[in-house]
């Protein structure tokens, strides 16, 4: 039986990434949904190749372009918002990846929880918005969520066979990105050019200003707080240039797993789609030869302050990561236009967290509302 798959964000990185694993697997994997919020054009050449029973594009000014493009295939088309987040309930889905960017994953991740559909989860920041409410809803729906970030695939690896209970701590790597080790001076003047060239990844442009900003792992320590049941103590993140090692967990006994590969999104796409079972891949295999050293630096949480907001966020709790992720995804759009600095992103993220109202256990509308308030007050900040 072939695993028939709906990948949310279809035409982003992770979702074309995706498609090349399915591509690649013709027997083990069918396309059964295809979303993506504007570029129709890639979701009509998608669907073309990939014949899914339905389609949806979020930007409904593109809907009659995608049906016409589509009919002869008989192809389902659907258009708005709305749409993705209810296609999730279709019966037929086995599996759903959630490749979406930003807020905009939670709502359709909920209604696919709520439909019992087994989760591969790629958006890290609809752990950090609510990761609380997310991993108690899959609990009691009894829907297992696979990770697909690179560093929780790596963990999720290691714990296979192992109980909970003996984790002691775990170890996210961290590549440092493209200013690693500069100070605070150089910061100040790095552009959004040489923040969008990653030295190891390939991947898109929201989380590569994230990565730059060490952002990305700030959200990536919630998100393994809410999948792996840890304690923020529990977690520390350590910088690793080469990519290589992709985290660790460490047992209650001393004892210390990595998992390790060169550094390809494919991998761990390909882990969670076809989980529990582990299937061939021709990606290219690591050779020790290439990599005399592999090294281990502290991060530098006095420069990229990030790191220690998403710590504070995560320890208060409530809506606070909310917060963080709101603010950030305003400041990442505001950097790429050129109309903020590297390091006053960080200075207005932390502006947001004092200002905006805590609220110590939020609902699904608080989340909403907290998230709406708080671009808000960010934009205003920028001027
Ligand atoms: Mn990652």
């Amino acid at each position: 039986m072939r695993r028939r798959i709906a990948i949310l964000g279809s035409t982003g990185s992770i979702g074309t990434q995706a498609l090349e694993v399915i591509r690649e697997h013709p027997n083990k994997f069918e396309v059964e949904v295809l979303t993506a919020q504007a570029n129709y054009k890639l979701l009509i050449e998608q669907a073309r190749e990939f014949k899914p029973n339905a389609v949806v594009i979020g930007n409904d000014k593109h809907y009659s372009l995608v049906a016409e493009a589509l009919e002869a295939d008989m192809i389902k088309v659907y258009a708005g918002e709305q749409a993705i987040s209810q296609i999730v309930e279709m019966d037929s889905i086995d599996m759903i990846l959630v490749a979406l960017v930003g807020f905009s994953g939670l709502k359709p991740t909920l209604n696919a929880i709520e439909a019992k559909k087994q989760l591969a989860i790629a958006n890290k920041e609809t752990f950090v918005v609510a990761g609380d409410m997310v991993t108690k809803k899959a609990r009691e729906k009894a829907v297992n969520l696979y990770p697909v970030d690179s560093e929780h695939s790596a963990i999720f690896q290691c714990l296979a066979g192992e109980s909970e209970s003996t984790v002691e701590k775990i170890y996210l790597t961290a590549s440092g990105g493209p200013f690693r080790g500069m100070n605070e001076e150089e910061l100040r003047h790095v552009t959004k050019d040489q923040a969008l060239k990653h030295p190891n990844w390939d991947m898109g442009c929201k989380i590569t200003i994230d990565s730059a900003s060490m952002m990305n792992k700030g959200f990536e320590v919630i998100e393994a707080k809410w999948l792996f049941n840890l304690r923020p103590e529990q977690i520390e993140v350590i910088i690793h240039p080469q990519s290589i090692i992709h985290s660790i967990v460490q047992f209650n006994d001393g004892s210390m797993k990595a998992q390790m590969s060169l550094p390809d999104m494919k991998m761990p796409i390909q882990y969670a789609l076809a989980y529990p079972h582990r299937i061939k891949s021709r990606f290219q295999r690591f050779n020790f030869i290439d990599y005399p050293e592999l090294t281990f630096e502290k991060p530098d949480s006095k420069n990229f302050r990030n790191l220690a907001l998403a710590y504070k966020a995560l320890e208060k709790g409530g809506n606070l990561p909310c917060v963080l992720n709101a603010a950030n995804e305003i400041m990442v759009k505001a950097f790429l236009r050129g109309k903020v600095g590297f390091l006053q992103m960080s200075d207005i993220i932390e502006q947001c967290m004092a200002e905006i109202d805590f609220i110590r256990g939020p609902s699904l509308d608080d989340y909403m509302e907290t998230d709406r308030v708080t671009r808000i007050r960010a934009e205003e900040l920028i001027k």
